[in-house]
């Protein structure tokens, strides 16, 4: 029986003492096993996961390690849980912790900051100078899950409750899950400025931070918001989310079709979510002088950027790392107001057994997944489906 010294339990949400888990090997390798559930420190509370999406950096850390970094280096064969864009239900608290009920419904965010470096002063604890540094003797109360600490792929995490979003009743699970990517694309637009009625936007790249960034940019009441990409059935989805106009960059020249869409003028900001190599160099000549482009994802390799037309132009560049600045408790309130319908990127679940099925599905698109979820728990449909 679940009952560590100093954690508040219920037994209205009995909590056993060991789960399963999936943990990395080598590269590429994942094992499910059972592990001990985690107990919640100060300011901490346990969640029982119900969902948790999969995203392209789950499947960049699987196979090759980085961004995790596990007890200060690569994250293989250290008995540890990938996974990170997870919800659930709080399950226990933490000693001291009163800010969340056991029983209560919850998104997370991925990045606790340790609360005490420079950044995390100012409100930017996901460039926290301590990130990476909670293991052996040196604990700093960092956590980032499923990238330096253990993350969603299992039954129960433990959560900071700084990274609690409380979602309401009739928010799915499926729904819940994809608050923290809104909110990756809300914190970029919070780094452009965050005031961007009546401004136009371009978004580059059609996947789940992309389309979402759609979503946000017109909820946030931007005009127009164009929408660039190769596949047409995202194109499309993201018209379903809002965006005036997009286009297809296999079809026609990017940057000519922005600035014809836009009245023959450069746009106030654009929003790079396909990592293209030439994507950055695309982005300054969609904006017009003076504007401002977030990146919000990033090529493998380095890559030559046109340092002069961007001086010349007095354009500005952000690097955004995750989802700062309470961005997705912003973005949370614009789903639970029904803003937007962020289920159009989810496209298949699966259960927890078959993770690897998952992840197949994910990385080579098949079904032209998009955002595929994995549930711990069946849903009661689903039972009635399996019985
Ligand atoms: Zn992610
Ligand atoms: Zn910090």
């Amino acid at each position: 029986m679940y009952a560590p010294p100093g954690v508040k339990t219920s037994n209205e949400m009995a909590v056993p003492d060991s789960m399963k888990a999936w943990v990395l090997g080598d590269p590429g390798e994942l094992k499910l096993v059972e592990k001990p559930v985690p107990v919640p420190k100060r300011a901490e509370v346990l969640v029982r996961i119900d969902a948790v999406a999969i995203c392209a950096t789950d499947l960049e850390i699987i196979a090759h390690g980085p961004p995790a970094l596990v007890q200060g280096g690569m994250p293989f064969n250290k008995n540890w849980t990938p996974g990170h864009e997870y919800m659930g239900t709080v399950a226990a608290l933490g000693p001291g912790v009163d800010e969340y009920r056991i029983g209560q419904r919850v998104t997370v965010e991925i990045h606790a900051g340790c609360g005490q470096c420079k950044r995390c002063r100012e409100g930017m604890y996901t460039s926290c100078h301590n990130y990476g540094l909670n293991y052996g003797d040196v604990d700093k109360g960092h956590r980032a899950n499923g990238f330096t600490t253990d993350g969603g792929f299992c039954e129960y995490q433990v959560n900071n409750i700084n990274t609690l979003v409380a979602i309401p009743d009739a928010m799915s699970d499926e729904e819940a899950t994809l608050v923290v990517t809104a909110g990756t694309a809300m914190y970029g637009l919070t780094e452009l400025g965050g005031l961007v009625a009546g401004e136009s936007v371009v978004v580059t790249g059609p996947g789940p931070i992309g389309l979402l960034g759609v979503a946000v940019a017109k909820a946030l009441g931007a005009h127009p918001v164009i929408l660039t990409g190769t596949r047409d059935n995202r194109l499309k989805i993201g018209l379903e989310l809002g965006a005036d106009h997009v286009v297809n960059a296999r079809s026609e020249d990017p940057v000519a079709a922005v600035r014809k869409l836009n009245g023959g003028k450069g746009v106030d900001y654009v929003v790079e979510c396909s990592g293209a190599p030439n994507a950055v160099n695309e982005a300054v000549r969609m904006v017009n002088r003076g504007g401002k482009v977030c990146l919000a994802a990033f090529p493998h390799e380095e890559t030559p950027v046109d340092i002069a037309h961007i001086v010349r132009n007095n354009i500005y560049l952000f690097g955004i790392r995750g989802e700062g600045k309470s961005a997705t408790h912003r973005a949370e309130a614009f789903m639970s107001q029904k803003r937007f319908d962020a289920t159009k990127v989810h496209t298949h679940t699966f259960p927890l057994e078959d993770l690897p099925t998952a992840l197949k599905y994910a990385r080579e698109r098949i079904d032209d997944a998009i955002k595929v979820v994995v549930k711990t728990r069946a849903s009661a449909a689903q039972r009635v489906a399996a019985e």
